[in-house]
């Protein structure tokens, strides 16, 4: 105890309380109502993959203290993913580096690169934790909004050229985003890319959402635009490709230098983590084709199937290009706060949901949009649709 009236949460930390998903998991257990707020799937991944943990540790593989950067045998199966898929070749042993998770990686890349007072361009709304790690950091946060336009979010071009300042070290970009589910297009990252080359940026490039993108919609890794790769920290995490969110294995890849220096700060936040899950995951990287495209396809349905109850409860629906998420627009309900909207969504409908203004800065730009979660059971998303029917009443 201390008898000063200090506050105990620091200055940097004290806009960040409990995250909503705590409080929305809590009133979802409370009410009996179905979760569609976190983004964690209720079915386990693949059994194979979870029979590739049991035997490592049954062999006392990771059972002690990984290497640091994480076990060969992972970042071998990191490597060789992102040859396979995208045509990166990076070294195992100098630019690759397992985390705790992306979020980890994200934590340790901006504590490493950013200096005190140094801005980081994100785009709005933005995972929660960037504006924490930012902070952590003694970063500013520049929100760049992404808008509606034509029924999905978009990224204005000219306004992120104009937020860049001569204090601006890094763009931090979420493709496929959460939680707008916009993905963006080639164009859109060539001229990303142009300007981290004409800024001379650093650029973070969050992209745990890279199998799940849908219709004609195509993930294209920043690290693959002309000048990208030695600037572009690329973060990626097993939890969402392989149903596996508790295991908590991302990574890291990048240029020798940025691995370097993100390692430094990684070896002491966790030092290393998931022994045996490294293993697991190396060979779920390396599972065929096959089942990703079941898996991609297999979430479809998902995402088609909450985005058609959605619509018939009466919500605006925005299309969702990739990730486990849909974003709707509350106004046509004869609402116009999400957070309120959420708070009551349990008793009224049965149901959970997140409120999009928590992922803003701007928080009166974000009140209209509430996200749904469709990583979920057919039976589980067929019931929160017929509850949510409740609404059109
Ligand atoms: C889930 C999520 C993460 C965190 O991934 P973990 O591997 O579970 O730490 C990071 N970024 C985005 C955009 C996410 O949705």
């Amino acid at each position: 105890m201390t008898s000063s009236t200090r506050p105990l949460l620091n200055r940097r930390l004290a806009e960040f309380g409990t995250t909503i998903f705590a409080e929305m998991s809590a009133l979802a257990v409370q009410t009996g109502a179905i979760n569609l707020g976190q983004g964690f799937p209720d079915t386990d991944g693949p059994e194979e993959v979870r029979e590739a943990a049991v035997r490592a540790l049954r062999d006392g593989r990771g059972n002690q203290y990984p290497p640091g950067p994480g076990v060969p045998e992972l970042r071998t199966a990191i490597a060789a993913h992102q040859e396979r898929r995208y045509g990166l070749s990076y070294d195992p042993d100098t630019e690759v580096l397992v985390t705790a998770g992306a979020t980890e990686a994200i934590a340790a890349t901006l504590l490493a690169l950013l200096e005190p007072g140094d801005e980081v361009i994100a785009l709005e709304p933005y995972y929660d934790s960037y504006a924490a790690c930012i902070a952590m950091a003694g970063g500013t946060r520049v929100p760049v909004t992404l808008r509606p336009h034509e029924g999905s979010f978009r990224l204005d071009l000219d306004e992120l050229r104009a937020a860049v300042t001569d204090r601006t070290r890094l763009l931090l970009i979420n493709t496929p985003h959460n939680p707008t589910g916009t993905v963006l297009t080639r164009e859109e990252l060539t001229a990303i890319a142009e300007l981290a080359v004409e800024r001379d940026l650093l650029v973070v490039t969050d992209e745990v959402y890279e199998h799940l993108v849908f219709d004609e919609a195509e993930h294209l890794p920043l690290a693959t635009f002309p000048g990208m790769r030695e600037r572009t920290v690329t973060i990626g995490s097993a939890g969402k490709t392989f149903s596996f969110t508790g295991w908590k294995v991302g990574w890291v890849t990048a240029a020798p230098g940025l691995v370097s220096a993100v390692r430094s700060a990684k070896q002491f936040l966790t030092y290393v983590s998931s022994g045996p899950f490294q293993y697991a995951v190396a060979e779920a990287l390396a599972l065929p084709d096959s089942y990703f495209t079941a898996f991609r396809e297999d979430m479809l349905a998902k995402r088609d199937l909450l985005a058609a109850g959605l619509a018939d409860a009466g919500f605006e629906v925005f299309r969702t290009a990739g990730t486990y998420f849909i974003t709707t627009d509350i106004r046509p309900l004869g609402e116009s706060d999400g957070f309120a909207f959420c708070r009551a969504l349990p008793e009224r409908a049965g149901v959970v949901a997140i409120p999009n203004a928590v992922f803003y800065d701007h928080r009166d730009q974000g009140a209209p949009f509430v996200r749904f979660a469709f990583c979920k059971q057919t039976a589980v998303l067929e019931e929160a649709a017929k509850r949510l029917k409740a609404l059109a009443g």
